[in-house]
């Protein structure tokens, strides 16, 4: 095992087809009988190429790209059946809130709990639960999951830990080696990192997971496209440079928000202050490039609203361009009011994917929008 930052410029072999560093992009829906490829559907590969880098990245046996993070989590949702109990963030990107709403009507019940107090999932376990879904740190309110004390209590309740590893990526955090079972990406984020590509991936170690979670993309048909495995292939390499970039923008930015009187809180796992710190600190090499801050006044809202000349009002994280957004009204508006209130998404919180720009010029255009 390569340092990360090797791992993600070596990829799988260090060089792609007939010599090539670049890997190719095969772009056929078949193949001619009888070899390793038949069908597209079913395995192609560049597909194959970009799943061993991210199993490697992640220290996991076996990676499945898809279509999207959602599809990716689809297909982990679809382990269960009619009868199952899942365990979930209360605290959770909201498009995955709607996917268990989805699979609740088929029967399978979610239970929303605080994750960032272990105590919650043993409780919540002692009735019983055939999956346990965390993100960590959670979307938008970044609480810490303790990860390792979470698969330790699975294990002994014989649950499946699902980790949605999209806010750390391979780099800064690894929940296999934590004790997770399954690990989701949005790949659409850091990994690809390019706001070009929608992807998602699903990273195991257990045999006989790996086969069934080959099955259902085999059969829903949602696995990720030659071209599109190849740009996220593309962003892999500048990965672990483009995770300390972040990183140190984030770090910088919560000091300008810290010291403007029109914010009220900032929250970043990376604050020594941040209730999650220790436990990150302990089972992450990273904190991330997102940080989610809440306004003293909702009438500063509407400036933020309209975005900067370098900070754009946009959905999504994880790539080169600083973008905020309102949890509000676009990545939790599928969240019952009720239950957004309870987590504290309100009217005053948006939520900052740093980007790649000079940290300085973030700043400015920053204080341009509360000013
Ligand atoms: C964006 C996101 C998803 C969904 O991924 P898509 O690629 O948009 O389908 C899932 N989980 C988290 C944490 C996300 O940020």
């Amino acid at each position: 095992m390569y340092n990360k930052e090797t791992q993600c410029i070596i990829g799988d072999c260090g060089g792609g087809y007939e010599s090539s560093i670049a890997p190719p992009i095969f772009q056929t829906s078949t193949f001619v009988g009888g070899g390793e490829y038949s069908y597209t559907r079913l395995s192609n590969p560049t597909r194959t190429m970009l799943e061993r880098e991210i199993a490697l990245l992640e220290g996991g046996r076996h990676a499945f790209v898809f279509s999207s993070g959602l599809a990716a989590i689809n297909s982990v949702f679809s382990l269960l059946k009619n009868g199952d109990r899942v365990l979930i963030s209360d605290d959770l990107y909201g498009g995955t809130y709607r996917m268990a709403q989805t699979y609740g009507g088929y029967g399978i019940e979610f239970e929303f709990i605080d994750v960032g107090d272990s105590q919650n999932v043993e409780n919540a376990l002692k009735n019983g639960a055939k999956m346990v879904f965390a993100e960590s740190p959670t979307n938008p309110m970044m609480k810490v999951a303790d990860l390792a004390e979470i698969a330790a209590l699975c294990k002994s309740h014989g649950a499946i830990f699902v980790v949605d590893n999209t806010f750390l990526t391979p780099c800064f955090q690894n929940p296999l080696s934590l004790g997770a079972d399954i690990v989701v990406h949005s790949a659409t984020k850091y990994l690809s990192g390019h706001h070009d590509t929608l992807a998602g991936a699903v990273v195991v170690n257990d045999e006989a997971l790996a086969e069934r979670i080959s099955y259902i993309s085999m059969t829903l048909g949602n696995a990720l496209s030659p071209f599109d495995s190849w740009l996220v292939l593309r962003g892999l390499r500048t990965l672990s440079l483009r995770m300390e970039k972040h990183q140190k923008n984030a770090f910088a930015l919560c000091e300008v928000l810290k010291n403007s009187d029109k914010i009220e809180s900032v929250i970043y796992p990376g604050l020594p202050e941040h209730k999650g710190h220790s436990v990150m600190k302990g089972q992450a090499s990273g904190y991330g490039g997102v940080v989610t801050f809440t306004l003293r006044d909702v009438k500063d809202a509407g400036r933020l609203l309209k975005g900067g000349e370098i900070i754009k009002f946009a959905e999504s994280l994880g790539g080169f361009m600083s973008l905020i957004t309102y949890p509000l009204t676009q990545t939790h508006a599928s969240i019952p009011k009720e239950m957004r209130e309870r987590i504290g998404i309100n009217d005053r919180l948006f939520r900052l994917s740093l980007g790649l720009e000079n940290e300085k010029d973030i700043a400015e255009d920053m204080l341009k929008l509360l000013s």
